[in-house]
C-alpha cells in the first residue's frame, strides 16, 4: 500500500511539473573509479576522468558511506547498487556490502572479475550480497583481453564466476545471483551467441546484453545549453571509437543473432536484450540513439558518487544537488536544486537522454519497470 501511495505521488508531481518526489526505493553509490582494466568503450581508466570527477577532494571513508547507507535505511531506500571503477579495489569494499545487508537492503554490484580469487569468492558469498554482475564480452579469450585492454582479462573473470558458484555449493547458498553483464559492439556482435553457451557451462542463468552508445560532444553541449547550466559531466561511455559502434552489416543482422541468442539460451538462460535492440528501429540504432520519450529516474532514484556528491543520474554527475559531507540526504532530496531539475526534465528530456545507458542499471525490477516508450517504428 505504501509502494502505491509512493507511485502515485511520484506521478502526480511528475506529470504536474512540481519537481517533488517522494523518498527513492534505490540508490547507486559509485565507490571508487580506480580501475586496472583499459576497456576500449570505458573513459573512468583515464587521468582525465578522475580529476575532473574527483579532483582533490577525498573519497568517501567506509564510516562514510554506512552513515550514508544508515540514512538510507532510515527514510526508505529498499535497494543499493555499487559500481566503481572496480568495486574490489577497495579493500573495504566488502564491509560495506555487509553493513548494507546489516540493514536489510537488497545490495548489488558489477565487476571485472579480475581479483576474484578463491578467498575473496568465499568472502563474497558469506557477505550475504544478493547479487553481482561480471563483465564478459566475449567467450573467446583474446578478443574479451583486447576489448578489456587487460591480459589475462577473460580467464580471471571465467574462473572468478566458477570459485563464486563453487563457494555457494560449499556454504549451501544461492547468493549471490551471478550474472554477466555484455557490452556489444562491432567486435562482438556476430560471436554473441557463444557467450549463452560460455553461460550455461558456468551455470550463469542470467546475461545483460547491453548496447553500446557514444556520448558525443555535440550532444552534451546541446544538453548543457537545453538545461542552462554544465550539467553534464565526463562520462564513462564518452570518446569510444566509432569502429565500436554497431555498423549497417550488424543492425542487418540483428534479428538473427537475437533469434540465435533466444534460441540458444532457451528457457535455462534469461538472455536480457537492452531494449534499444527490441526496439526493431534499424535507423536509431545506426545513430547510437535510444528513443526514450519519459524518464522518472531522478525521482525514483539517485547516484551518490564517491566524494559524497548527489547527482539526479550518471550523466548528470556535474549537477550536484548537494554534498553528504555538508548536509544530509533528506536536506538534499527536495532541495531547490533537485526540485529544479525534475522541474525540467518533467517537461521535456535534452537530447543527451537519448542516449542514455541507465536501462542497464541492475537494481530489482529497474529493468522492466523503467519508464520510458519507444517510439514507432520510421
Ligand atoms: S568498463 Fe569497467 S572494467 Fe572497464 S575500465 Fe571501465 S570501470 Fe574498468
Ligand atoms: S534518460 Fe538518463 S540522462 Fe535522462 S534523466 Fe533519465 S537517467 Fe538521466
Amino acid at each position: 500500500m505504501m509502494q502505491l501511495i509512493k507511485s502515485l505521488k511520484r506521478e502526480i508531481s511528475y506529470h504536474l511539473g512540481l519537481g517533488y518526489a517522494p523518498p527513492p526505493e534505490s540508490v547507486t553509490i559509485e565507490v571508487d573509479y580506480s580501475c586496472m582494466f583499459r576497456c576500449k568503450m570505458c573513459q573512468m581508466w583515464t587521468k582525465d576522468f578522475k580529476t575532473s570527477r574527483i579532483g582533490n577532494n577525498k573519497i568517501l571513508s567506509n564510516c562514510a558511506i554506512e552513515g550514508i547507507i544508515a540514512e538510507l535505511c532510515s527514510i526508505g531506500v529498499k535497494s543499493i547498487y555499487f559500481c566503481g571503477g572496480e568495486p574490489f579495489l577497495r579493500k573495504d569494499f566488502l564491509d560495506i556490502a555487509k553493513y548494507c545487508k546489516s540493514k536489510g537492503l537488497y545490495c548489488s554490484t558489477i565487476s571485472n572479475g579480475y581479483l576474484i580469487n578463491e578467498d575473496l569468492a568465499k568472502q563474497i558469498v558469506t557477505s550475504g550480497i544478493d547479487s553481482i554482475g561480471i563483465s564478459i564480452d566475449s567467450a573467446d579469450r583474446e578478443l574479451h583481453d583486447e576489448i578489456r585492454g587487460m591480459k589475462g582479462a577473460f580467464d580471471h573473470a571465467a574462473e572468478g564466476i566458477r570459485l563464486i558458484k563453487q563457494k555457494q555449493k560449499e556454504y549451501n547458498t544461492n547468493l549471490p545471483e551471478v550474472f554477466i553483464n555484455s557490452t556489444i559492439s562491432s567486435k562482438n556482435f556476430f560471436v554473441l551467441p557463444e557467450i549463452v553457451d560460455m553461460a550455461k557451462s558456468l551455470a550463469v542463468r542470467r546475461i545483460n546484453f547491453n548496447y553500446l552508445s557514444i556520448v558525443d560532444h555535440s550532444t552534451v553541449e546541446l544538453t548543457n545549453q537545453t538545461m542552462g547550466e554544465k550539467i553534464v559531466g565526463s562520462h564513462t561511455f564518452s570518446d569510444v571509437s566509432p569502429d565500436y559502434l554497431l555498423q549497417k552489416e550488424h543492425i542487418d543482422q540483428l534479428e538473427i543473432v537475437i533469434e540465435n541468442i533466444k534460441r540458444r539460451g532457451g528457457s535455462e538462460i534469461e538472455c536480457a536484450l537492452d531494449p534499444a535492440l527490441l526496439s526493431g528501429n534499424k535507423d536509431l540504432l545506426l545513430k547510437g540513439t535510444f528513443p526514450v520519450s519519459r524518464c522518472n529516474l531522478p525521482w525514483r532514484s539517485a547516484m551518490i558518487t564517491p566524494v559524497g556528491d548527489v547527482v539526479p543520474c550518471a550523466m548528470f554527475t556535474n549537477y550536484k544537488m548537494g554534498n553528504l559531507g555538508e548536509t544530509t540526504f533528506r536536506e538534499i532530496w527536495n532541495n531547490k536544486r533537485a526540485r529544479n531539475i525534475r522541474r525540467l526534465l518533467s517537461k521535456d528530456l535534452p537530447p543527451i537522454c537519448q542516449k542514455c545507458c541507465m536501462v542497464h542499471m541492475d537494481a530489482p525490477s529497474l529493468w522492466k519497470r523503467f519508464s520510458y516508450k519507444f517510439l514507432k517504428k520510421n
